[in-house]
């Protein structure tokens, strides 16, 4: 780790030593929750903003209306998981990453939202390897690939701003006109495994893994209309037009909570300024694997 970090500065990008103000977004710093071995080193814990503030968590639910989750850094038992080869074959090695550093063992991450296991994996890779994130991107403009530095410390957190239906329900409705009301969901962990699974098992059989939309929707939709019978539904995606599609797609992504994983590029081939997503590669858990 090149660089120390001071604390609570790590996504807000602020002053570490200015407290934020009451309900701001950031890291709260070391809650004092330190775990001592019998060499006297100190394994940090902090405490780090959850994106959906808790709200679509349920009331019995450890993270339930919760701003922010402890967690604990990397140890060389984490590093473990990152290799293990029966893990990367299930797919399942952030979830049992997460798990071995949320502080709270009732968590579950297979039950939270994307975007708050991407806040989470994120804080566990500054607190362990330090911010900066070297990594290959395609320029959009030109093809070429080139190395791109990416600081995680200022990537911008997106906190839920829309009220979920009810509360401690994972529920939105977007109102697309007078004609059409939509009912969605945000992915969680098991979603995500669930379909990158399934598109796994297409490709083994030469399938190409389209339908990407359809797919997400057909996860993602609750109900159309007041109406949330599955096969109703997903004949309504196939059909639905692509004006409402969409309008349901800028709902969805302009209201998910989360990381902002778009980065800003200067490709060395073609000198274009673009916006990427910034991938995350097997180095951002290694960052010295590739240099
Ligand atoms: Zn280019």
């Amino acid at each position: 780790m090149s660089k120390k970090r001071s604390g609570n500065d790590v996504f807000t990008g602020g002053n570490p030593g200015t407290p934020p103000p009451p309900g701001a977004a950031g890291w709260q710093g070391p809650t004092g929750n330190v775990l001592k071995d019998e060499f006297g080193l100190e394994i940090p814990v902090e405490s780090i903003p959850i994106p959906s503030r808790g709200l679509v968590y349920p009331p019995d639910h450890p993270l339930h209306m919760c701003e922010t989750v402890d967690i604990r850094a990397m140890t060389a038992h984490e590093e473990d998981i990152l290799t293990s080869r029966a893990l990367i074959k299930k797919g399942t090695v952030i979830t049992e990453l997460l798990r071995s550093c949320l502080c709270d063992k009732r968590i579950d991450p297979n039950q939270l939202l994307i975007g708050d296991r991407n806040a989470i994996m994120t804080a566990l890779r500054i607190t362990g390897y330090g911010s900066e994130y070297s990594v290959e991107v395609q320029c959009p403009a030109c093809d070429e690939r080139s190395r791109q530095d990416f600081n995680l410390s200022t990537l911008p957190i997106k906190r839920l701003t829309c009220e979920p239906v009810a509360n401690g329900a994972n529920v939105f409705e977007a109102k697309l006109d007078d004609k059409l009301t939509i009912r969605y969901r945000y992915l969680t962990g098991t979603d995500e495994t669930m379909i990158s699974q399934m598109n796994e098992r297409k490709k083994k059989q030469g399938m190409e893994a389209s339908q990407l939309i359809t797919t997400r929707y057909s996860y993602q939709i609750v109900s159309v209309n007041g109406i949330d019978d599955k096969t109703k539904i997903s004949m309504f995606v196939q059909k639905m037009p692509s004006k409402y599609s969409l309008a349901l797609r800028r709902h969805m992504d302009d209201n998910e909570p989360g990381i902002e994983m778009q980065q800003q590029m200067v490709c060395p081939h073609c000198f274009e300024v673009s916006e990427v997503p910034m991938p995350l590669g097997a180095s951002f858990f290694w960052p010295d694997s590739k240099r």
